[in-house]
This record gives C-alpha cells, structure tokens and sequence, in this order.
C-alpha cells in the first residue's frame, strides 16, 4: 500500500497538491466534504442561534435534537440519555452506527456552552472569514465537524459495516455531580470502543504549527486543615506550641519547596485562619474570626491540583501527605483530595493516533500535526474515556477566546477540520 501511494504520488505531481498522498476514494471523500461545507457552515448557525448554557437543559436538548436528527439521516441510531432531576442537568446525546469492520471508533462533543441565557455576548457575529458568538469554536464547530466529516464518508458509501460512535454530553462545562453518573454513558461507550477522537478546539504550539492533544492533566482539589492549641500569644514557640497560622505556613512552604516539577502544580487558593475560620464551599467564601494576641486554633486552605498521569498525582498526594504528617509542637494538620477529571496521560497509543491524523493531513495537503505540549491544556471529556481508549483530542475548529466575551472562530477551519477526521475515521475504520 505504501509503495502504492508513492508511485501515486510521483504520478500526480501536476495535480493539486492536496491529492497528492490520497487514493481514488479518500480523494473522493476530500471533494464530498468541500461540496458539502456550505450546508455544514448552516448548521453551524443554526446551532449557535440556540443558547445552550449548560444550566439552560431546554436549550442543551434542543441543540441535541437538532444534531440528532442529522445523524439519524446518515444511518445512526441516535437516544438521549436522562440525568437525575436533582443533577440539574439537560443529559447527553448518543449515536451508534454498528458494523464488523475495522476499528471501532468513538467521536466526542458536546452540546453546552459557557453562555447562560442572561448572557450579553451576541450568539452570532459573522463577517465570512471570522464568526463571533457564544460556544462557535468551544465547541459547536467541533459538533459539525464530526457531522461533516460523516457525512462526506456516508456519501462515500465508507460507513457501510463500521462502527462509530459519537457521544455529545450536555454538561461538559460544568460537569454534573457526581460525576461517575454524568459520565457513564461516555466511559460506556468508550469501553465499547478502540480508539476516541474529541473534537475541542484545534491548537498551535509556541512555534505556530498545528497541534493535537495526546495528553490533558488530571484536576482535582485539596484541603488542609489545621487544628492547634490556643493560649495567650505570649506562649507562642513555647508550652503552647506554633499555632495553626504557622503550621500552615509551614506546609504550603514545603509544598513550594520539595513538590515543584514539570506538568505537577499545587495552586494554594484560599486561606482563613483564627481563633475560628469557616468556610463554605457553595459560596466560595470564608470567614475568620480572632485577636492578634491569641494563638490561633484554626486555619484551612483550598487549592487544586493538576497532574499528567496516574503515576505523578500518587506521588503527590504521597509526598503531600508526609509533609502533612510532620505537624509543628502543638498543632496536628489533616489534608483530604478530590479527582474531578482523571489523568489523559501521553502513551505511545495516543501518539500513533496523532501520526495517523498527521499523516492524513498531510496526504491530503493540509501540513503535518504536532504534539501539543500536554501540560499546557486545561481538562477536559476526553479524560474520562482516555483510561479505556487510545485517544486524541483537538480535532475541532480553530479560533480564539474560549468563555470569553471574544470567544470566535476561523470559519474555514471547518472545511480542514472535517477533511482531516473524515480521512482519519476512513483509514482506521479499514
Ligand atoms: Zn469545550
């Protein structure tokens, strides 16, 4: 097959550079997905106009319903997966086309923005290079993408007999709690799945090259708390021991002194402490109370953790712990942690996948695709398949200011977008 391609190639160096690496079929796919851009960049807009905040579940499902009856018209069973009433959130989309051949493959979105419906920023500003708007670029163009790049293949008749998934969640800006349960239908799908391709906005590393996501850290959070003896402040270092200021002074101090390495940080985010310190998690406010010559007896600290792979936020938590553990004379420090995304660590796996979209990229004339440095990249719903699953992530539009007021997108990256995913789903799905 190789060979195949580069007598091709050295056949067709007359016609247009981006057939140059394809053969008769996926350049077949490259011309459906060019014709059928124009009808794509109308969904688009028809999809943006919709708010779907990801606490307004009416929009997020009517988004839903309208990319669901897209993938119903290529074949796919789609259903919509309910959350409990109490998660206040709208639920998921789901869509399966079920086959014998090839890899099986799972494609990720989502349907909620960081827009709320109060939301002053326009949902739609276009003036044909550029689109200004709520979720154009995080992340609805990646949702038509996907639809794009599918339903060029479809046209192609390359579908036949393959399995794909796609899961769009509702809430993937504010993930429903608990978690396990908002992500059960994904890590289901993922399990039923080979490899995973998620469709966030596409990246350039510092150089200005185009980047994939072989890697995202895990977040998470944690909370010291200090308890000490209290007395008259004229007995601190003495019988009454350092209190809880300094001890936790002390922690966060070795924390920043012992723990900093590459793709880990500890950002320490809040601190109350006094003779009483309070805090409430719903509000993000604390209170303290306490007199400049009392010892003081309380103090808590709140701060998030981000780590690349299993193996690094163990030992953290290990070596946070065994800081913890060697509490002043006098006080006694409790640390506790919570995961909220799981690690998207870079394997060998997710980096063939980046080769595998790099080569057609470039087969179809549209450049190579680098590796986006892994620690540079918030979380996201990749994590939660990426345990199961050979995954990649960045596969979606190109453009700018996510939740921000300037969030926008390069239109024509939805053409090149969608050429890239629709030759890669082709050549894994052989
Ligand atoms: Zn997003």
């Amino acid at each position: 097959m190789h060979a195949i391609r580069t007598v091709l190639a050295m056949l067709l160096v007359t016609s247009p550079a981006w057939a140059a690496g394809l053969d008769t079929q996926e350049a077949q796919i490259v011309a459906h997905v060019k014709r059928m851009t124009p009808d794509a960049l109308k969904l688009l807009e028809r999809s943006v106009l919709v708010n779907s905040g990801t606490l307004n579940p009416a929009g997020v499902r009517e988004v839903g319903a309208l990319f669901g009856s897209e993938f119903e018209a290529l074949g796919f069973k789609t259903r919509w997966v309910e959350m409990p009433a109490e998660m206040k959130r709208a639920g998921h989309l789901v869509a399966e086309r079920v086959g014998d051949k090839g890899k099986r493959v799972l494609l990720i979105g989502h349907l909620d923005t960081v827009f709320e419906k109060d939301s002053p920023v326009p949902p739609w500003q276009s003036d044909g290079k550029r689109v200004r708007g709520q979720g154009v670029s995080d992340m609805k163009g990646g949702d038509v993408i996907i639809l794009l790049a599918l339903k060029a293949l479809n046209e192609a008749g390359a579908l036949q007999g393959r399995t794909v998934r796609a899961v769009f969640t509702g809430d993937e800006e504010r993930v429903g709690h608990p978690a396990e349960r908002a992500r059960a239908a994904l890590i289901d799908a993922a399990k039923q799945s080979d490899v995973a391709l998620a469709f966030e906005g596409a990246t350039k590393d510092e150089q200005g090259r185009d980047a994939g996501t072989i890697g995202r850290r895990a977040s998470g959070g944690w909370h010291l708390q200090v308890t000490a003896r209290t007395g008259h402040s004229a007995g601190v270092f003495g019988r009454d021991g350092y209190g809880a200021v300094y001890e936790a002074a002390r922690v966060l101090n070795a924390f920043r002194e012992q723990l900093i390495e590459p793709d880990l940080t500890f950002n320490a985010a809040t601190l109350v402490a006094g003779t009483s310190a309070r805090w409430d998690d719903g509000e993000s406010q604390g209170q303290a109370f306490g007199k400049t010559n009392v010892i003081p007896r309380d103090a808590q600290v709140r701060g998030d953790l981000r780590y690349l792979t299993a193996e690094q936020g163990a030992k953290a938590l290990e070596r946070m712990q065994a800081i913890v553990e060697q509490a002043l004379p006098g006080t006694r420090s409790r640390i506790s942690f919570s995961e909220n995304y799981p690690p998207m660590a870079p394997t060998p796996g997710n980096l063939k996948l980046l080769e595998a979209y790099s080569a057609a990229s470039a087969d179809a004339g549209l450049g190579a695709i680098v590796p986006f440095p892994p620690g540079q990249r918030g979380a996201g719903d990749v994590q939660f398949v990426a345990p199961f699953v050979d995954s990649l992530d960045g596969l979606g539009a190109a453009g700018g200011g996510a939740h921000t007021p300037d969030e926008w997108l390069d239109i024509s990256s939805i053409e090149r977008g969608a050429i890239r995913a629709a030759l890669l789903i082709y050549r894994l799905t052989r």
